[in-house]
């Protein structure tokens, strides 16, 4: 029973120590994610923020994409952070990057401004509470359908979830704080059993 984070470009490293820290998650049970042969027992996801681009490329090249979604839609539990969100929304507006389609959700990339317009704000997520949210040249959700908001700044969605599959425009892997980390972890165990399994 293994975490993979898709491990090419961006917070990769982030989200693999921020996983290190919940007490019940063993070291080799986190793993990084380069092809179709390392999703093998692979029972949780995470798309990590970095340049969706590029990310989308490489998964593309590495034939991740068709493969993921068929596990999404098995019921395998998927968290795409920023640029992770712009790789499984419904449409991005960008002929660059194409969505996954695995949260109705419309993008709008970078639509804060740029780099320097990156800020932090606390949030009040539901059933986590007050969460310190870190905002990097983070898209924007335009038009969120058939999902349920679990966080929203200044009215507009920041966090949503369809079932299965969470998507966030922060980074929740940049702060200390382990509490999204520790709801995605519940997710995959009440998908998959317990965790982690003896084996
Ligand atoms: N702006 C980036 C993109 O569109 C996302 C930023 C991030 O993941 N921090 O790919």
């Amino acid at each position: 029973m293994e975490i993979g984070v898709i491990g090419y470009q961006g917070d990769v490293e982030e989200h693999i120590n921020i996983l290190r820290k919940i007490a019940h998650v063993r070291k080799n049970q986190i793993k990084k994610i380069k092809t179709t042969s390392d999703l093998k027992k692979v029972s949780g996801i995470i798309i990590p923020g970095g340049e969706s681009t590029t990310i989308y490329k490489l998964m593309k090249e590495n034939d991740l994409i068709d493969e993921i979604k068929g596990m999404v839609r098995d019921g395998v539990p998927l968290m795409g952070t920023c640029a992770g969100l712009i790789l499984i929304s419904r449409e991005t507006n960008d002929d660059r990057v194409k969505g996954m389609n695995l949260i109705d959700v419309e993008i709008q990339r970078n639509g804060y401004g740029r780099q320097k317009d990156s800020f932090s704000k606390i949030i009040e997520v539901k059933d986590i509470g007050e969460f310190e949210a870190v905002f990097i040249r983070a898209p924007r959700i335009k038009n969120a359908k058939n999902c349920e908001i679990m966080a929203s700044l200044e009215k507009e969605p920041v966090f949503v979830r369809d079932k299965n599959v969470l998507g966030l425009t922060f980074h929740p892997e940049l702060t200390n704080n382990t509490k999204i980390h520790e709801y995605f972890i519940d997710m995959v165990k009440r998908e998959r059993g317990p965790f982690p399994l003896e084996v």
